[in-house]
């Protein structure tokens, strides 16, 4: 597989099923067979994981990426003893100063379910070219991914406002909002990944999509309260199930 394609999910994927580093191969920069040069991408793409796996408590040279042409077979050997060496001195994961980081799996899986808001936020960083391969490391600041995280945005449907348009349910680009026909519409936020789309689609007249940054977001409400009983020019919502359930 060409470096371009290799995604941060990846990486994360091998280390919350286990591995205790990662490392990505590819042809050297100014060597790639495409006009694409996806090497570059993976270089920037895996600066800004190595960040990510930092701020969850895991030592970022787990992660490495190195360029070895397919005739450089010494090379290949040189380098994946010496990445070996370097996983034997830092031991398994969850070993040394990443203990008492908590859940590591757990963390990681919260941050993997990030990755496309991650990647959306950081459109712009992610797309540049940078002349030398030194500038990527400090491309990314630990300050920044952790500011990153604490105003990550959440979307919420205000179940007061909705009319069920249905406009949100159709664009929403992973299937996330559960709705239909005089059904107030609601966000599944295990498969929302923040992008936004909804917020933009709602009709300004009605508003009924809030963002949420920092704030916890307030629970669904429950199926038996989601019809929208409609009298006439006028709505009135059947609402009952929900109010029981209002604090
Ligand atoms: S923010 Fe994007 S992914 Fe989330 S519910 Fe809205 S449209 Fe879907
Ligand atoms: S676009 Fe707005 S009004 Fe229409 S279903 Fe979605 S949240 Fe409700």
């Amino acid at each position: 597989m060409c470096t371009g394609r290799v995604d941060m999910a990846f990486v994360l994927r091998a280390f919350r099923k286990g591995a205790d580093g990662v490392i990505v191969g590819g042809c050297w920069l100014g060597e790639c067979h495409y006009v694409t040069e996806g090497n570059y991408d993976a270089l920037n793409l895996m600066h800004l994981c190595k960040r990510l796996l930092e701020h969850r408590g895991v030592n970022p040279e787990r992660l490495r990426i190195e360029w070895i042409s397919a005739a450089e077979g010494n090379r290949f050997a040189e380098v994946m003893n010496d990445f070996t060496e370097k996983l034997r001195e830092l031991g398994p994961l969850g070993n040394g100063a990443e203990e008492g980081n908590g859940d590591l799996t757990a963390g990681l899986e919260e941050v993997a379910k990030l990755v496309p808001y991650i990647k959306l936020i950081k459109k712009d960083k992610l797309a540049l070219r940078l002349d030398r391969e030194e500038d990527y490391d400090d491309l990314y600041t630990r300050e920044e991914i952790d500011g990153l995280f604490r105003e990550v945005v959440s979307y919420h449907i205000d179940p007061e406002k909705c009319q069920a348009c249905m406009i949100c349910g159709k664009r929403c680009p992973v299937d996330g909002i559960a709705g239909g026909k005089n059904r107030i519409h609601v966000i599944d936020q295990e498969k929302c990944i923040r992008c936004g789309t909804c917020f933009e689609a709602c009709p300004g007249r009605i508003d009924a999509v809030r963002k949420i940054i920092g704030e916890p977001v307030p629970p669904p409400l429950p199926e038996e309260g989601r019809t929208i009983v409609r009298k006439g020019a006028h709505s009135v919502r059947r609402r009952a199930a929900w109010r029981q359930t209002d604090p």
